[in-house]
């Protein structure tokens, strides 16, 4: 240490505090970066690398970036996941002896951004804390620094549900404690992408008492504590804005895991991670960015209380009902803002006047919104009108104190109205007299000299003076003016009074300043008092504004409002799939029914690739979810129960980041299904055992359904290309088969998109190879093997029941030379007898094919 300079010793010092971050040290107008840090930023910023003396041999590394263009560099850095610990000086280097003193003020973290890109305004930035009890016990405390709200819960059960909630939550940062399992701490960086903090203060100070109160037991409050030490150590400030924690169960809500969340694309889309195409997408016609973090979190998380269901549906209903109503509500949401992280603003000490105005307007909305909610006549919609609190005292006060257009900037003033404040008004009158006595002052020099060109100017240096040109300085009056500054055609001059006036204006403009700056502070410090109102407010405000939008897209698109039985039937009369309805358009797009009761428990859909079949399940299981969480569906009729979880198994979605095989991500989520779901729980398996051999795969699917028909009796939808699975139909009870139909025409695979009752009759290979523009002749050759195929010889080996069977088939071929086989002919029933023929699809079987007519001809 002692070979470095001094400077250089602070910071290591300082830098040894923060070992995972990078350190933004403040040199004068920069902010720099020396060694490791050095390095790795000048490559991740793209910006030069340079190197310092520091007091050894070797130059240090060194690389920096303006202060004032500093918040764009961090955000690069912290939506690459990076922290950024700022170190300000903080003393006056003017009185500084040796060096400057230096702090750390803030730790920026992915999970603890406050303003920037990296900050979405429709989405949640959460962080989240987690404490281990045991192998299967583990809190969960998470909050979202930017708007205030924090929620906490115990979860039992493996890591995997903990994964799943991680998930759930969408959290980019994770505080733990040191000791934290190494294993599970590599599955969240992986899987969640979050990045892992560490925090071992779990104790109970007293400041946090308030926003510890919901929690009814220690394991909560603990991992709280974790996560509200991290936050203050980081934060180094007032976090006033924290909303008591409030606890929750995950079994409120509908379980659906990860995976099923990403195969039915509810926030996600499969492809890339933007939104587009997804359930939320389609239904985000929200007017406030509080309104759109809502309805994310509403998807995220569906209902399976059906009074709480009943509720939102009855306002979306009555919402949908009031056409003009619902449109006022929506040009009046639109002059709400960000109500949520203004506050966040506010008392993260970072809010200027302008924040101030967005306040006051958006509350100033809050009448009107309250009387056109009334209007609409519903009791719900009543009580929510009466919980808004338009805080009109603090509109008045902010209508009182703060000009409509105020600049940025909060210490150069400009900002608080005349009338406000008795003694910043006489110092305001003082700098607005004094600026006109100066105007007339120079009218008054003018005149007495005749000097035209004579003015009163003003600069940092030399304040006020008169400026008259070279050639009329001989007009001035001898010994009343005394010479300033000369210029190369001009000279400068100040008297007396103009000083003494000077002193005057410049003493009341810098007051004005200060007083200002005192005021709007402490302006602050009282709207800080109003933040649980306001977020109050804001809860209600987001709530109306996701129901406006369920309505909106529920009228647009002609949804029904689903009713529910605790029958378990699902009746679905002309249901769609809302994507796919909404980009393909809802002319083009095929309705269908699907109705399942105690006799219909599990559905088997066959039918050709591209037919509709995942499609199909899909539509069913966004329509449940749609109604649990209370938006209208898309359908002509639609009464279903309420499913507790839903699962998929849909073919697409490969887990390559743990990089496990298809066919291994396959068997665990379908053991993820069939150990969890219940008789209450949706199941949709889309082509299951696809991954493996065919007849493991089909023994393996086969096991399954007769699995989940005998043991669980969840309701079901199996999509398979397994022809020979729809004789189960015989065996399984409750299982019934149907079919997505297509049909040639002119020797063309048409898809019809219907469901309907039975198996699927035919294989429609070689259309589908012939759409794929497979060579012409190629087609032809393969339509002529299919006919002598089916002319008789062949018993179509896709309407055999048992995979043993398929051997049999092969003696058919044996059959015309039996008895009379060459060593050649024989070699070749050798190479048909190992042929895999449910490995192979239509194409590979005819190539075979024909190399083996080859062969024998
Ligand atoms: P499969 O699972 O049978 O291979 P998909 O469900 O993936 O087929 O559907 C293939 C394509 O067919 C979809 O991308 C969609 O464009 C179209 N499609 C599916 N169902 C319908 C429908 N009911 N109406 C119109 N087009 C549909």
């Amino acid at each position: 240490m002692s070979q470095y300079t001094p400077m250089i010793q602070q910071y290591l010092r300082v830098k040894a505090n923060y070992q995972d971050a990078f350190l933004f040290f403040r040199l004068g107008d920069f902010y720099e970066m020396f060694f490791e840090d050095a390095l790795k930023a000048s490559q991740e910023l793209e910006i030069t690398l340079t190197s310092r003396e520091g007091g050894t041999e070797e130059r240090i590394p060194m690389c920096g970036v303006p202060y004032h263009a500093a918040a764009g560099y961090i955000e690069v850095l912290i939506q690459k996941g990076y922290k950024v610990a700022i170190c300000e000086q903080t003393e006056d280097p003017k009185q500084a002896k040796g060096v400057v003193r230096r702090e750390v003020v803030q730790l920026i973290t992915p999970g603890t951004v406050m303003e920037g890109k990296g900050l979405l305004e429709k989405e949640n930035n959460y962080i989240s804390s987690i404490t281990m009890f045991d192998e299967a016990t583990f809190g969960i405390a998470y909050n979202d620094l930017s708007t205030g709200e924090s929620k906490a819960t115990i979860l039992t059960g493996s890591e995997e549900i903990l994964l799943n909630e991680l998930a759930t939550i969408g959290t980019k940062e994770v505080v733990v404690d040191s000791n934290f399992d190494s294993n599970l701490r590599k599955k969240i960086e992986e899987r969640i992408e979050a990045i892992i903090s560490i925090e071992k203060n779990i104790d109970n100070d007293h400041e946090s008492n308030d926003i510890l109160a919901n929690l009814s037991n220690e394991k909560l409050q603990i991992t709280a504590n974790r996560l509200l030490h991290y936050l203050k150590k980081t934060q180094k400030r007032s976090l006033d804005h924290l909303q008591p924690f409030s606890e929750y169960e995950v079994n409120q809500y509908m379980k659906l895991d990860y995976y099923s969340k990403r195969n039915l694309e509810l926030t996600e889309s499969i492809r890339g991670k933007g939104s587009k195409g997804t359930l939320l997408w389609l239904l985000d016609e929200t007017v406030t960015a509080m309104g759109g973090r809502m309805l994310k979190q509403w998807v995220d998380r569906p209902l399976i209380n059906e009074a709480d269901i009943l509720r939102r549906l009855n306002l979306v209903e009555t919402t949908l009902q009031r056409y003009f109503e619902r449109q006022e509500l929506r040009e009046l949401l639109k002059g709400v803002y960000d109500l949520e992280r203004l506050s966040g603003r506010v008392a993260f000490g970072n809010a200027n006047a302008r924040d101030f105005i967005q306040l006051k307007k958006s509350l100033m909305q809050i009448p009107a919104i309250v009387s056109l909610v009334k209007q609409l006549e519903h009791s719900e919609a009543e009580k929510l009108a009466d919980q808004l609190d338009p805080c009109e005292d603090l509109t008045d006060l902010l209508e009182q104190s703060i000009i409509d257009q105020p600049p940025l900037s909060i210490k150069e003033g400009g900002i608080i109205k005349d009338g406000f404040h008795e003694e910043l008004d006489t110092y305001k009158d003082a700098s607005r007299n004094g600026k006109q006595w100066i105007a007339e002052l120079e009218k008054e020099e003018r005149q007495k000299t005749g000097i035209k060109s004579l003015k009163v100017g003003y600069n940092r240096i030399f304040g006020y003076y008169i400026e008259v040109t070279r050639a009329n300085v001989h007009l001035l009056e001898e010994g009343r003016y005394e010479r300033k500054q000369t210029l190369a055609n001009a000279e400068r001059f100040i008297t007396p009074e103009l000083k003494e006036k000077e002193a005057l204006i410049l003493q009341a403009e810098e007051k004005c300043i200060e007083l200002e700056y005192a005021l709007f502070m402490e302006i602050r410090e009282k709207v800080k008092t109003y933040i649980p109102r306001i977020q109050q407010a804001a809860k209600i405000i987001s709530e109306l504004d996701v129901y406006q939008s369920f309505a909106t897209v529920s009228e647009a698109r002609h949804y029904v409002r689903p009713s529910f039985n605790d029958q378990r039937l699902i009746h679905i009369t002309n249901g769609r799939h809302p994507v796919v309805e909404k980009v393909m358009g809802s002319q083009e797009y095929v309705p269908n029914d699907c109705r399942m009761d105690s006799e219909r428990e599990m559905l088997l859909i066959t039918g050709p690739n591209m037919s509709g079949k995942s499609t199909f399940m899909r539509q069913i299981a966004l329509t449940a979810i749609m109604a649990q969480i209370g938006c209208f569906v898309p359908a002509e009729n639609a009464d279903i129960p309420i499913f507790d979880q839903v699962f998929t198994r849909i073919g697409a979605a490969d887990d390559l980041i743990s990089g496990q095989s298809t066919f291994m991500v396959e068997m665990l989520e379908a053991k993820n299904a069939i150990a969890n779901a219940t008789k209450n729980s949706l199941i949709l398996f889309d082509e299951i055992g696809r991954g493996t051999s065919t007849y493991d795969g089909m023994a393996l699917a086969q096991a399954i359904i007769e699995y989940i028909h005998d043991r669980i009796g969840a309701k079901t939808l199996f999509s398979t290309h397994y022809h020979e699975l729809t004789s189960l139909e015989e065996k399984l009870v409750q299982l019934k088969n149907i079919h997505v139909s297509a049909v040639e025409q002119q020797g063309k695979l048409v898809f019809l998109h219907k469901v309907k009752h039975g198996p699927a009759d035919k294989s429609y290979g070689i259309h589908v190879a012939e759409l794929a523009d497979l060579p012409k002749e190629l087609i032809v050759r393969a339509t002529e093997i299919l006919s002598e195929l089916e002319n008789g010889q062949a018993r179509d080996v896709k309407t055999e029941t048992n995979p043993e069977h398929v051997n049999e088939q092969l003696v058919f071929f044996a059959e015309p030379v039996k008895g009379q086989c060459s060593d050649q002919e024989r070699k070749i029933l050798e190479e048909i007898r190992k042929l895999n023929l449910m490995e192979m699809n239509p194409m590979q079987a005819m190539n075979n094919l024909y190399e083996i007519q080859k062969k024998l001809k």
